[in-house]
C-alpha cells in the first residue's frame, strides 16, 4: 500500500480500537478504574506521544468517534472555543498544581486547562468513596450539564430534587478533566511547598512540592501556581483560618442501600425541611420515638441518604452521646459516641420518615456502616483567598478554593454553589496573572473583593445563569461598582511575613 493508504488504515484502526476503550473509560466507576481505562485509551490514541498537553483534547476528539463520544465532544468543543480562553492560548506558560480531587479542585482544573495551562491534580485518597448526596444550586446544574454531566451520567438530576452523590460528581468531573488534558495522580498527598533554592547558578529550579510518598515522580515538577482544594485539611501554608461560631449544631449523616424496589421508588424525598416548616412531622417523631430534630434532608439517589440535625438532649437520652461534657469537642469526641446507638437512632429516623419497614446500611470507605456525626457549631473560613510569594527569582501564586476557603453549611447546599464560584474566581485571577496586564497588587485586590462577596452568594448573583463564565462581570450583579479592597490592603499578601 502507498504511504498515504497506510496512514489512513492506521488512523482507521486507531479509531476502531479506541471506541471500546472509550466505552470502558465511560463506564469506569472508580477513580483508579477511570485512570487506568484512560491510560489504555491514551496509549491507543497515541496520546502518550503528545508532548503538548493542549493537543490532547484535539487528538482524542478527532480519533474517538463513537456516538457517545461525539455527544460529549459536541459540548466540550464549543467550550474550548469560548472567547475568555482565547483558544487556550492565555496560560500556556503556566504550570499549576492543584491539591485535592474534590468537586472544587476538579472544577478549577477544568477552567485552568481550558485557559491552556499545564494542570496536575494530586489526590491523597485511593478512591472516591463518599456516598453523601449533595443538593445542587440551579447554576451548578446548568454548569455541569454544559460540561457533559448528562452524557457521562444520564441519570444526572432526574429526580424532583436536584442532587448527586459526591463520589459520582467527582467521577464526572474527573472524566472531563482527563479529556481536557489534566493530569490526575491518586494516592499522593501534598505535604508542603518547597521554595526555589538560593543557588540558581546552574539555572536552578523553581517552586516544587514535597509529597507523600516522598519519592513520587512529581517531586521534580515545577509550578508557578498552586491551588489549595483539599477541603477542611488546608495543607497550604499562609492561609490562616478564622472561626464563624453558631449555636450548637450536631449533624448525623447516614446512607442505606437503595435496592430500587417498587416500594422504595414510591417514597417521597424530603428536601431541606426545618422544624418550623413541618411542625407536625417533627412533633410526631418526638412523641413516637423520643427523637427531637431541628431539620432533616432525605434524598433517594444511588443510596437512601439522610442528614439530620439533632438536639443534644435527645442524643443524650437515646444514649448516642454517652455523657454531657463542657465543650463541644469533648461532647462529640469518638469515645463519647456510642456507634451502635447511633445506628439504631439512624434506623428509627429512616423508618419513621419513609414508612419503609427496614433498611440495610451502605458501607463507607472503611467497610463499616455509613453513619457519621459532624459538628456544625464552628465553621471556618480562610482569612484571605490568595497570596503571592517571590523567592530567588521565582514567583508563586497561591490560592484557595472550595471548602478549604469557606466551609459550607450543608443544609443550605452552599458547598458546591460557593465552591464553584470560588473556582471560577481563582481561574479569573490566574488568567489575569498570565496576561500580565495588571500588576500583582491589583490582581490580589480584585480577588479579595470577590472573596468578600462569597458569603452573600447566591443573593448577589445574576439571574442569567446561562451567561456565567469565569469573568465575574457575567455572574455578579453590578460587579464593577463593588471593587472595594484596596491595593494597600493587600500589600500584606505579597510575600507575607517578609515585609515586617
Ligand atoms: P472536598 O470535597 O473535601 O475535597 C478535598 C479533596 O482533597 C479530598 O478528596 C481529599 O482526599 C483531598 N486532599 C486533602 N488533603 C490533601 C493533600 N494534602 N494532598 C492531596 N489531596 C488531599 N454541598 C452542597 O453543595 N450541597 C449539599 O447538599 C451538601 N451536603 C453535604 C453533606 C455532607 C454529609 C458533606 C460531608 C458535605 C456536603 N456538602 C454539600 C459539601 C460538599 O461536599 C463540599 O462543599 C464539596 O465536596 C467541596 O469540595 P472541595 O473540593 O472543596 O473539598
Amino acid at each position: 500500500p502507498s504511504p498515504n493508504k497506510e496512514q489512513e488504515e492506521g488512523s482507521a484502526q486507531k479509531e476502531n480500537f479506541s471506541e471500546p476503550l472509550f466505552e470502558n473509560f465511560y463506564k469506569a466507576q472508580s477513580l483508579s478504574g477511570t485512570l487506568s481505562s484512560y491510560a489504555a485509551l491514551q496509549e491507543q490514541v497515541g496520546l502518550c506521544d503528545v508532548n503538548d498537553h493542549r493537543l490532547i483534547y484535539k487528538a482524542l476528539s478527532d480519533t474517538v468517534q463513537s456516538r457517545r463520544a461525539r455527544s460529549l465532544w459536541s459540548l466540550l468543543t464549543p467550550l474550548t472555543e469560548r472567547e475568555e480562553y482565547r483558544n487556550g492560548t492565555i496560560c500556556t506558560e503556566q504550570k499549576i498544581l492543584i491539591i485535592g480531587a474534590g468537586p472544587c479542585g476538579l472544577r478549577t482544573a477544568i477552567e485552568c486547562s481550558l485557559l491552556g495551562a499545564k494542570v496536575i491534580v494530586v489526590e491523597m485518597r485511593e478512591d472516591f468513596t463518599r456516598n453523601n448526596v449533595l443538593h445542587l444550586w440551579p447554576f451548578v446544574i446548568k454548569d455541569l450539564k454544559r460540561l457533559g454531566a448528562k452524557i457521562l451520567y444520564p441519570k444526572f438530576c432526574l429526580g424532583n430534587i436536584n442532587h448527586i452523590s459526591i463520589r459520582r460528581l467527582q467521577l464526572i468531573l474527573l472524566k472531563i478533566c482527563l479529556c481536557l488534558g489534566v493530569e490526575v495522580h491518586h494516592n499522593v498527598a501534598l505535604e508542603d511547598v518547597v521554595e526555589p533554592p538560593e543557588d540558581q547558578s546552574d539555572g536552578g529550579t523553581g517552586w516544587r512540592a514535597k509529597f507523600d510518598p516522598v519519592d513520587h515522580s512529581l517531586a521534580t515538577f515545577e509550578f508557578d501556581v498552586v491551588i489549595g482544594a483539599d477541603g477542611r485539611r488546608n495543607t497550604l501554608k499562609g492561609f490562616e483560618k478564622k472561626k464563624a461560631g453558631r449555636a450548637l449544631a450536631i449533624a448525623i449523616i447516614f446512607n442505606f442501600v437503595n435496592y430500587n424496589t417498587s416500594q422504595e421508588v414510591k417514597v417521597q424525598e424530603i428536601g431541606g425541611c426545618f422544624y418550623h416548616m413541618k411542625q407536625d412531622f417533627f412533633k410526631e417523631m418526638k412523641s413516637t420515638l423520643g427523637i427531637d430534630l431541628e431539620n432533616i434532608v432525605y434524598y433517594k439517589d444511588e443510596t437512601h441518604y439522610f442528614v439530620v440535625t439533632a438536639k443534644k438532649s435527645c442524643l443524650l437520652t437515646k444514649g448516642v452521646l454517652k455523657e454531657d461534657k463542657p465543650t463541644t469537642a469533648e461532647l462529640l469526641s469518638p469515645p463519647n459516641v456510642d456507634h451502635d446507638k447511633m445506628k439504631s437512632f439512624a434506623m428509627e429516623v429512616a423508618v419513621f420518615s419513609t414508612k419503609l419497614p427496614k433498611f440495610d446500611f451502605e458501607v463507607n470507605h472503611r467497610n463499616r456502616p455509613d453513619v457519621a456525626m459532624f459538628d456544625f457549631t464552628s465553621v471556618y473560613q480562610a482569612c484571605h483567598s490568595a497570596l503571592i510569594r517571590e523567592k530567588n527569582g521565582h514567583k508563586l501564586l497561591a490560592c484557595m478554593v472550595g471548602d478549604g476557603l469557606y466551609q459550607p453549611f450543608w443544609p443550605q447546599g452552599t458547598g458546591c454553589g460557593r465552591g464553584f464560584i470560588s473556582a471560577f474566581n481563582a481561574a479569573w485571577m490566574i488568567r489575569d496573572w498570565a496576561l500580565g496586564e495588571k500588576d500583582p497588587l491589583t490582581i490580589l485586590a480584585e480577588r479579595e473583593t470577590l472573596y468578600l462577596m462569597l458569603p452573600m452568594t447566591p443573593m448577589n448573583l445574576s439571574q442569567a445563569v446561562d451567561s456565567y463564565t469565569i469573568d465575574p462581570k457575567t455572574r455578579y450583579k453590578n460587579y464593577r461598582s463593588r471593587v472595594t479592597v484596596t491595593r494597600k490592603e493587600v500589600e500584606r499578601l505579597y510575600n507575607p511575613g517578609e515585609q515586617d
